[in-house]
């Protein structure tokens, strides 16, 4: 289909590596007669804590809903401030914005995770909760953002949507604050055959909370005790990220050596990947350089059948959407020159190492490397 030598990435590879348990668990599903809501659900949520160590999971219909559900369930609205990152996919922002409070935004670090320093500067008496991300699956510094969290007494949730199977000093990404967010979309690292998500907190009132109002406040079939919203996730889905939890420890596995080895390949010196520390086990659901001249490299690559992607080139506070937060550029420096410079390499687990080899020769090249 992709008319690409390498292409980013390789879902229809993945079908045929895993069509026999995809269609096992379609038939399963199928000729049990019941789709949504059956136990394959509940065993799935059971299965995420035991993998993850939090106390509760509550799977939903997408990480964006993850996290409209735990800001709200955290009882973040009108006239909050959450404290986030410029640089994240939009529904972190998105989110904030939705339950009716204002995402407040604080620059990052080399590593392109929110900077604990510059959290602590955005703290009003309005601020009510941070949200870091974990992006590309390296866990931000959870220590010192507890410690903050703590002091100003904060709520945090984490946008943990790139880091399942991701640690940080041998804890699980997403059990550091009150609540932790994940997605299942197709391009993150445990994903379902469509939308998907879940949120886990070791709090039981939240994890009840949640738990009604994902599917219309319903206690029963015939009780609502609260008006919620239809935020599930489907059994099929369920059944078949159950079999895929069971192989991530075996895919993350596989891009860790794509990693390992694009590090030990791409010579040139204007490319930067941001090193791991000693602590971090990152969950590499992206290979995201920061290159210069990034705009000319992506075209050459193109040019010699190599897929890259940029990862985002707008930081979140220069969005459109964002006009009412009255940014400029300028405001997020460090943010705003790495959107300059970021770009995805293909990297799935379906990737040679013959792949990687000609990917990187080809960045050595055009640097001249
Ligand atoms: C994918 C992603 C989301 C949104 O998840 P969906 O399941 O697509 O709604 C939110 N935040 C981050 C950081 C993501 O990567």
């Amino acid at each position: 289909m992709t008319e690409f030598k390498v292409p980013f990435i390789d879902l229809q590879q993945r079908f045929i590596e895993e069509k026999a348990e995809l269609m096992a668990c379609v038939e399963r599903i199928l000729s049990q007669g019941h789709l949504v809501m059956t136990q394959e659900v509940f065993d799935f949520e059971r299965r995420v804590t035991e993998f993850t160590g939090a106390k509760h999971c509550v799977s939903c219909a997408n990480g964006t809903d993850a996290l409209m559900l735990g800001l709200w369930a955290l009882g973040i609205g009108k006239g909050d401030e959450v404290i986030t990152t410029p640089i994240s996919f939009i529904a972190s922002t998105g989110s904030i914005a939705h339950v009716g409070a204002t995402p407040v935004y604080a620059d990052v670090r080399e590593d392109q995770n929110i900077d604990p320093a510059e959290i602590e500067k955005k703290i009003t008496p309005r601020t009510k909760a941070i949200m870091p991300v974990h992006w590309s699956g390296r866990i931000a510094d959870m220590d010192a953002i507890l410690d903050i969290a703590r002091k100003h007494k904060l709520a945090v949730i984490e946008d943990a949507a790139q880091s399942m199977g991701a640690y940080y000093k041998g804890k699980h990404g997403g059990t550091f604050g009150n609540i932790g967010t994940f997605s299942t979309h197709p391009l993150k690292n445990l994903n379902a055959i469509g939308d998907g998500g879940f949120l886990v907190t070791d709090d039981e009132n939240l994890a009840k909370k949640i738990r009604l109002y994902r599917n219309h406040g319903l206690q029963d079939r015939d009780t609502c005790v609260m008006y919620g919203v239809n935020s599930r996730l489907d059994s099929l889905n369920a059944e078949v990220l159950m079999y895929r939890l069971g192989r991530l420890n075996e895919v993350i596995g596989r891009r860790q050596r794509n990693v390992d080895l694009y590090r030990k390949k791409i010579r040139a010196k204007e490319v930067h990947i941001p090193a791991d520390k000693q602590y971090e086990k990152n969950s590499y659901v992206m290979m995201i350089t920061q290159s210069e001249r990034r705009d000319e490299l992506q075209k050459f690559l193109a040019g010699r059948g190599i897929q890259s992607l940029v990862y985002y080139g707008t930081p979140l506070h220069l969005h459109a959407a964002a006009k009412r937060l009255g940014h400029k550029r300028g405001d997020f420096p460090k943010a705003e020159h790495q959107a300059d410079r970021v770009l995805a390499l293909p990297h799935h687990q379906q990737l040679s190492e013959d792949q990687i080899s000609y990917v990187a020769d080809t960045v050595n090249e055009f640097y001249g490397a």
